[in-house]
């Protein structure tokens, strides 16, 4: 049975800490709560499932339901002498199933470590980290489609990953209700990428559990912690954009880390780099800033700003960008 509670309080459910309150809030917890579900949402003009809010540009009243995906559990399976199938439920803290995985021997995510969230939002945004994407190790996604009102399963393939994106990014009669996972026996680490290679390279016959040890520190060095300060990690996609364009930009910015895609006629340029470049790490105005450490990250410093002081602080960063390098930066997190 589904508790409905009315004008609910969203400041602390994001990680942005903006001010925010919705009119209906439940708590999707079990799943004989599905059927209910599909018939409430019918009921209120939107809707959106909340995990753990740290992608998530909240505005300063939502009118309508918010659905707190709490669905638990997690099951490991033997598929052959090579690879476990783990089945985890929607509403698991991303990192404790990270953390569980690597423990029970179950290895691939190691990089993908200490990201905030729930597993349910993993394939959402198609999560990614130090060079590994959460698509190259998820084997089904089970969801419940409001449509046809019945849990569905969706194939890797279904799913159509890209880019921080996904089929289920971009439609909302799907719930996320389970992921599975297919991860290996023996560890393969992937420590190619950046600082991590160095820092690895310092450890002999590094581990899957130094290898996250590795990442975890390496992000608490770098990111903020959500708890401490409001923030939704990455808050503009790195732009893809024609190489010809990335190249003739490498002419007067030869620092601008540019990196090749799967089509050789766009490459990935870093958006970081390209608002620190112009001096605005550590820039602030009134309530919101550029973090210190790292440019890419815009940080709330009060419980009081609201969505639309940070989208117009975000506006003026885009609009710097675009002036002077001719670059359009579209926002990562999700504006409700
Ligand atoms: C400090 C920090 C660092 C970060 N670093 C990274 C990083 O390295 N890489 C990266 O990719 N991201 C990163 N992020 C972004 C964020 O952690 C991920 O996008 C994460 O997957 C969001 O999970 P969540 O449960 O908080 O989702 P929410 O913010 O609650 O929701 C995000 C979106 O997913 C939808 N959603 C959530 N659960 C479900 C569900 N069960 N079914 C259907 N839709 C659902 C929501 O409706 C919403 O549209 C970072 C964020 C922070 C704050």
């Amino acid at each position: 049975m589904l508790t409905i509670q009315q004008h609910i309080d969203l400041t602390p459910l994001n990680s942005l800490h903006l001010k925010s309150q919705a009119s209906s809030y439940t708590i999707l917890d079990n799943l004989e709560q599905l059927a209910q579900l599909a018939e409430l949402i019918k009921t209120h003009a939107k809707f959106f499932v909340l995990g753990g809010g740290s992608n998530l540009i909240v505005p300063e009243f939502y009118s309508g339901l918010v659905i707190h995906n709490q669905l638990r559990g997690i099951e490991f399976s033997s598929v052959d002498d090579e690879f476990y199938l783990v089945r985890a439920m929607a509403g698991e803290n991303w990192d404790n199933f990270v953390a569980g995985c690597c423990e029970y021997g179950a290895y691939g995510l190691e990089n993908l470590s200490l990201i905030p969230g729930s597993v349910g939002a993993s394939p959402v945004q198609n999560i990614g980290a130090y060079g590994v994407e959460v698509k190259d190790f998820i084997e089904q996604v089970w969801v419940y489609d409001l449509e046809r009102a019945e849990l569905i399963s969706l194939s890797n393939a279904e799913c159509d990953f890209s880019y921080r994106n996904s089929y289920l990014k971009n439609n909302s009669r799907f719930i996320v209700i389970e992921v599975s996972f297919k991860l290996r026996k023996t560890a393969q680490l992937k420590i190619s990428y950046g600082d991590i290679a160095e820092q690895m390279a310092l450890i002999s016959a590094p581990s899957a559990q130094d290898l996250r040890m590795c990442i975890i520190a390496t992000r608490r060095s770098k990111l903020p912690d959500p708890a401490e300060i409001g923030n939704a990690g990455s808050f503009f996609h790195n732009p893809i954009i024609q190489t010809a364009k990335a190249q003739q930009l490498a002419l007067s910015y030869p620092k601008l880390p540019i990196y090749p895609t799967s089509n050789s006629e766009f490459s990935k340029i870093s958006a970081g780099w390209l608002i620190d470049n112009l001096g605005l790490k550590g820039y602030r105005q009134d309530k919101v800033g550029v973090y210190y450490k790292q440019a890419l990250v815009l940080v709330n410093h009060e419980t009081t700003t609201t969505q639309e002081e940070l989208l117009s602080f975000a506006e003026l960063i885009q609009q710097r960008v675009k002036q002077h390098y001719g670059v359009q930066l579209n926002i990562e997190p999700i504006i409700l």
